[in-house]
């Protein structure tokens, strides 16, 4: 399925058609910190156009993934280049800034399988966190510095587990 941020270039040679074939292809471009998910998954990729031939990408980097854009942007181009597009400009966008409101429902869900507990829609202390093992409530905050990815570790009373948490931001 096309993101809800896909906007069809106006000047674009390929048509629609194309650019879903790029957004798709850019799938592929898995975030260094979180491998299992995708610019797109995280809402990194905001925009893909195509001016006389030339594809332009445009992405936000996450909070965690400042010092990997160099990787995703040699990534994006390789993966453009070997399926037919060699000619690509990737643009980065600071503001507004990365949300992770931007994260999709399915990032969410590998998030979870990943181990992270996903992010909720507030930080507040009142919030359940769910255990992404066991899926129990009962969790409690062990510290509030986690990994860049997670920035919180929780541990499940149920399952006995500890988990990161990927905060709201
Ligand atoms: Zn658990």
């Amino acid at each position: 399925m096309v993101g809800a941020q896909h906007k069809v270039s106006e000047v674009s040679a390929g048509g629609d058609a194309e650019l879903q074939v790029i957004w798709t292809l850019l799938d592929e471009v898995k975030d260094p910190e979180i491998p299992v998910l995708s610019i797109r998954d995280l809402g990194v990729l905001r925009d893909v156009e195509k001016i006389k031939g030339k594809v332009i990408v445009t992405i936000t980097p996450t909070y965690s993934a400042c010092p990997a854009m160099d990787t995703i942007r040699d990534d994006i181009g390789t993966v453009l280049a070997a399926s037919g597009f060699p000619d690509s400009e990737i643009k980065t966008i600071l503001s507004p800034a990365w949300t992770t409101d931007w994260m999709s429902e399915t990032g969410k869900r590998k998030l979870e399988q990943f181990g992270i507990a996903p992010p909720g829609n507030t930080n507040s202390p009142e919030q359940a966190i769910h255990c992404p093992r066991c899926q129990s409530e009962e969790t409690n905050l062990i510290s509030e510095y986690g990994s860049t990815a997670c920035k919180a570790m929780y541990r499940c009373s149920e399952c006995k587990e500890a988990f990161c948490y990927f905060k709201v931001i």
